[in-house]
């Protein structure tokens, strides 16, 4: 089964589900799959924007409601120290968590729920416009950072987190980025992710 490429020259050709394409249409595929990424208990690369995403699933996400419009990314802080520590926990069925995605020191990316699934990651939640239930309607980015006030966020885990949030505005009209610890009901609730500096992600979405 093949289909065509775009044929824009401006992108690197890629394989994705063992047909080529170039990076832009992988991106269209991406968003006309129900669940273009994910396979239960499989592991794999694809490239998104220049990034090195793999696929770790997690079991713990549902529906999102019907016509929901994605227009949030909530970010967070791992807490735990590793990314093998945070794929264990989002892989187990009995933590009841995940998010869309995780994001390394070194800026390499994990997915492990698809964005038109409803990952589990910011709990009791309410935004500034009073719109609750904030995973309904976000994508969770998860920053492996040990959330102590210390832990520095890397270069490299800034650069791939505006990467990785650029190319979900490709497929979503996201108006807002969170800190966890801004949506999180009751207020103080949530501390992650410490020392978030808003001006990493402000010139990517409108003003308001
Ligand atoms: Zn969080």
């Amino acid at each position: 089964m093949t289909r065509t490429c775009c044929g824009n020259s401006a992108y690197v050709c890629l394989r994705f589900d063992g047909r080529t394409f170039d990076s832009h249409c992988a991106l269209k595929l991406a968003n006309e799959l129900e669940t273009p990424l994910d396979e239960k208990g499989e592991s794999r690369m694809d490239h998104q924007g220049g990034l090195r995403i793999q696929h770790y699933e997690s079991p713990n996400y549902d529906e999102r409601p019907a016509g929901t419009v994605v227009d949030t990314v909530v970010i967070h802080a791992t807490v735990l120290n590793t990314i093998r520590e945070v794929i264990e926990h989002f892989s187990s069925p009995q933590t009841k968590v995940s998010s869309h995605y995780t994001i390394d020191r070194d800026g390499s990316v994990i997915s492990h729920v698809s964005e038109y699934k409803r990952a589990w990651h910011a709990g009791l939640s309410k935004m500034e416009d009073g719109r609750t239930n904030v995973n309904d309607f976000s994508i969770g980015v998860e920053l492996v950072n040990r959330n102590d006030g210390s832990d520095p966020y890397p270069e490299h885990q800034i650069q791939a987190m505006r990467h990785l949030v650029k190319a979900i505005i490709v497929r979503h009209p996201i108006r807002y980025i969170v800190p966890h610890y801004a949506c999180a009901e009751p207020p103080g609730r949530k501390s992650d992710p410490i020392g978030f500096d808003d001006s990493w992600v402000r010139d990517l979405v409108p003003p308001h």
